[in-house]
C-alpha cells in the first residue's frame, strides 16, 4: 500500500491504528460479531479517505468524501453489520456505497456483495478502489438505490447508507424470507436506524436500534420514458371491441370529452366513434356533441332520428368540409342511426353542434321555425337580423363594420330575438329547443365577429363559453339522467389552465369550465400522434391536402412517447403524480391549417400533460382522414341553407 504510506504512516502504522480501533472503538462498545470485528481489521479504510486524509483513518468519526457525502464513522459500519448478522454464504445489497468502504467490510464477511452509488463520480471511484484491493466478490452500480437491485434479489441482508423519510417498497420486497434490512429513517436531526425482518411473504418485523445521523437518501425522480412506459396500457386494435372496453373505467361520468391533435386524423375519428358506441350501449350515454356547428348537427340529428325529409348530406358544406364531411364519420352516424332505430323518441342518442360559425345557417334556421309557427314574429326577426344580412356571407367583415354606431343596435337587436325566443317555449319541445339555440348562437356569433376584430382572448374565450353553454342546455333540456360525449380538438378539451393557452393568454375553454362546473364527473381525455399523414390545409378556405405529419420536435410529449416505443396505447393520468408527467412540455396543435415548415411557432405550446388530461390517447402512427367520394361534386346552391 505504498500509496497510502507516502501519507507519512507505514503500512505497519495503519495495521496498528487499525487494531486500536477496534479494541477501543467496536469492542469496548459492545461489537461482539467475531466476523465483524475480524474483518474490520482487516480492511485498509486509508485506501477509503480522500488524499491527505489518510492519518485520520482510524478516528473515531465519519469523514468527508467528494460531493459532500461522507465515509461512515467505522462503529456505524460495525454496527450495521453486526445488526445484519451476515453469514458467510449471504447475499448483500448496501444502498449508498459513497467511498466502497462498508461494501469493502461486507465483502470480507459475506459471499456476494451487491452496491449501488447514485453519484456517478463516487461510484467510479470507488468501483477503482475495490479493484484495487482484489476485492472480486463486490459489484457496484452507478443509481438508485432505493429501486434496489432487483436481478440479484433476494438479498439475506440489505444496508442503507442514507436516510429518507420513509422505507423504500422495492428494498422490503427484495429481501429473501428472514432476510434483514437495516435502514436509518427520519429527516435531519432525527434519525433512527432500523432493522426490518421478513419473516414471512407479508410479514415484517420492525426494531429501532439507535439514534443516528446519516446523510440524505435520495430518491431520483423517474426519468419521463420510464414513467410513461409504466402508465401505458396497450390498446387492441381500433375494430376489436376490446379497445373501447379500455374506456369503461369513465362509464360513470357525467361528460367525457374527447379531443383529437388535428382534424383531418383517421385514428382519431375511429377511436372516438368505437368509444362513444361503446358508451352508448353499455353506459348510458345519450348525447354526443361535438364541434361543428349548430345548424349542421341539426341536420345530422333529424337523419339518425329517422325523420321525414332529413337531410344529412345538406350539412357541412363549408370550409373545412373534410371535418365532417369524412368517411370515418359517416360510419359513424350510421351506426347512430341503427341504434336509434327500435327507440322511442326520449331514449334516441342526439347528436348536436356545440360551435357558432354557421350564424347564417341559424338565422334561416330561427326564421325557418317562425315562419311556421308564428309569421308575425317572423316578420320582426327578419327586420331584426337585417342588419346581419349583408354580413353572413362573410362574418369576419363585420367586426369591422360593427364598430360604427349604426351597428351597435344590431347588438340590441340580436339578444332581443334571443330573449323573444326563449321566452316562448312551447308544446313543441325539440323544434322550440332546435330554434332557441339557433337564436342563442346568433346572439354568440354577432359578439363573437365583433371581439374579434380586436383580437386576442376575448373571442375565444367568448366561443369556447358559448360551447360549454350550448352543452348544459343540451344535458339540462334531455334530463338529470342524460349523459354526453363531447368531440373537440385538445385544445378545447384539455384543460386551459394547464396549457400555454390559459397561463399566458388568458385563455380558457371547454376542458376548463368542464371541470370547474362537474368535477369527477367529466373526464378529459385528449389524443396523440407522433407522425404519418393528415388531411388539412395551408390557409383558410384553402384545398384540402393529405400533408406528411413531420415527426415530432424533440422537446416535446409526443417525441417522448415516440421515444419510451410506445404504439397504440391508453395513458390513465388520473392520480398520478409523478413530477415528470405534470411538467410543462411542448405539445403539436394541428387545426385545419398544417404548416410544416413553420411547426414550431404555429403548431406547438407548453403543456402539463397529467394536469391538462385525465387521460390520452397515443397512436405513434396516423393517417389522414378519407373525404366522402360525393365531395368531387360540384357543391350546393349558393343560397343553401339561406334559400330566400
Ligand atoms: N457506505 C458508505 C457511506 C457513504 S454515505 C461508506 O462506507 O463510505 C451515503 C452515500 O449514499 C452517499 O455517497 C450518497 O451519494 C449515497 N446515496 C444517497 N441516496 C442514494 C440513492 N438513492 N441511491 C444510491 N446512493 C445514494
Amino acid at each position: 500500500m505504498s500509496q497510502t504510506a507516502s501519507a507519512g504512516m507505514s503500512p505497519a502504522e495503519f495495521a496498528q491504528a487499525r487494531i486500536r480501533m477496534v479494541e477501543a472503538q467496536l469492542r469496548r462498545r459492545g461489537i461482539s460479531d467475531p466476523l465483524v470485528l475480524k474483518a474490520m481489521g482487516e480492511v485498509p479504510r486509508e485506501a477509503f479517505v480522500p488524499p491527505g486524509f489518510e492519518e485520520f483513518s482510524y478516528e473515531d468519526s465519519a469523514l468527508p468524501i467528494e460531493q459532500g457525502q461522507t465515509i461512515s464513522q467505522p462503529f456505524m459500519v460495525a454496527l450495521m453489520l453486526q445488526a445484519a448478522a451476515l453469514g458467510r454464504h449471504d447475499r448483500v445489497l448496501e444502498v449508498g456505497a459513497g467511498s466502497g468502504y462498508a461494501a469493502a467490510v461486507a465483502g470480507h464477511i459475506a459471499g456476494q456483495v451487491f452496491t449501488i452509488e447514485r453519484h456517478r463520480a463516487l461510484a467510479e471511484a470507488a468501483r477503482a478502489r475495490l479493484r484495487a484491493l482484489g476485492l472480486t466478490n463486490i459489484a457496484l452500480r452507478h443509481g438508485d438505490g432505493t429501486k434496489g437491485w432487483p436481478e440479484a434479489a433476494p438479498f439475506d441482508a440489505i444496508l442503507v447508507a442514507a436516510a429518507g423519510l420513509t422505507i423504500p417498497q422495492a428494498l422490503k420486497d427484495q429481501l429473501a424470507i428472514g432476510g434483514r434490512l437495516i435502514i436509518p429513517t427520519g429527516s435531519e436531526g432525527e434519525q433512527l436506524l432500523k432493522r426490518i425482518t421478513r419473516s414471512g411473504e407479508e410479514e415484517f418485523q420492525q426494531e429501532t436500534l439507535a439514534a443516528v445521523r446519516f446523510v440524505p437518501l435520495v430518491e431520483d425522480a423517474d426519468s419521463l420514458t420510464t414513467v410513461l412506459r409504466a402508465t401505458a396500457e396497450p390498446l387492441p386494435a381500433l375494430h376489436e371491441p376490446s379497445f373501447a372496453q379500455a374506456f369503461d373505467r369513465f362509464g360513470d361520468r357525467r361528460v367525457v370529452l374527447l379531443g383529437e391533435a388535428s382534424h383531418g386524423t383517421s385514428e382519431f375519428y375511429r377511436a372516438r366513434a368505437a368509444i362513444t358506441a361503446h358508451l352508448i350501449r353499455e353506459h348510458g350515454f345519450d348525447i354526443v356533441a361535438v364541434e361543428a356547428d349548430w345548424p349542421d348537427a341539426a341536420a345530422v340529428n333529424s337523419d339518425i332520428a329517422h325523420a321525414a325529409g332529413a337531410r344529412r348530406d345538406a350539412a357541412f358544406q363549408r370550409f373545412p368540409t373534410w371535418m365532417w364531411r369524412n368517411v370515418e364519420f359517416e360510419g359513424f352516424v350510421e351506426e347512430l342511426r341503427r341504434h336509434n332505430q327500435d327507440l322511442p323518441a326520449d331514449r334516441r342518442v342526439g347528436f348536436y353542434g356545440l360551435d357558432l360559425y354557421n350564424m347564417r345557417g341559424s338565422i334561416a334556421a330561427v326564421l325557418a321555425y317562425l315562419d311556421k309557427t308564428d309569421p308575425g314574429a317572423a316578420k320582426l326577426a327578419r327586420e331584426r337580423y337585417g342588419c346581419l344580412m349583408p354580413w353572413q356571407r362573410d362574418p369576419a367583415v363585420y367586426g369591422r363594420v360593427a364598430l360604427s354606431d349604426s351597428y351597435r343596435a344590431c347588438e340590441e337587436e340580436v339578444l332581443a330575438q334571443c330573449r323573444d325566443l326563449f321566452h316562448r317555449q312551447t308544446a313543441d319541445g325539440p323544434a322550440w329547443f332546435d330554434a332557441a339555440q339557433n337564436a342563442r348562437l346568433v346572439a354568440s356569433a354577432e359578439r363573437y365577429y365583433r371581439v374579434m376584430y380586436y383580437g386576442g382572448a376575448e373571442s375565444w374565450n367568448l366561443r369556447d363559453t358559448h360551447m360549454f353553454e350550448t352543452l348544459t342546455q343540451i344535458l339540462e333540456q334531455r334530463g338529470a339522467q342524460s349523459k354526453a360525449v363531447v368531440w373537440a380538438h385538445n385544445s378545447h378539451i384539455g384543460d386551459a389552465r394547464h396549457t400555454e393557452m390559459g397561463a399566458l393568454r388568458g385563455e380558457l375553454n371547454i376542458g376548463q369550465l368542464a371541470r370547474e362546473h362537474f368535477g369527477d364527473d367529466a373526464a378529459l381525455i385528449g389524443f396523440g400522434t407522433d407522425h404519418g399523414t393528415v388531411m388539412a390545409a395551408t390557409e383558410w378556405d384553402g384545398e384540402a391536402q393529405v400533408k406528411t405529419v413531420r415527426p415530432a420536435l424533440p422537446q416535446s410529449w409526443e417525441a417522448a412517447l415516440h421515444d419510451s416505443g410506445l404504439q397504440r396505447s391508453l395513458l390513465d393520468m388520473s392520480g398520478r403524480t409523478d413530477p415528470a408527467l405534470a411538467a410543462a412540455r411542448l405539445e403539436r396543435f394541428i387545426g385545419v391549417i398544417y404548416r410544416p415548415e413553420s411547426e414550431r411557432l404555429s403548431h406547438y405550446a407548453d403543456a402539463a400533460l397529467a394536469r391538462q388530461f385525465d387521460a390520452y390517447v397515443w397512436f405513434d402512427r396516423t393517417e389522414a382522414v378519407t373525404p366522402l367520394e360525393s365531395d368531387a361534386r360540384a357543391g350546393m346552391p349558393d343560397t343553401y341553407p339561406f334559400g330566400m
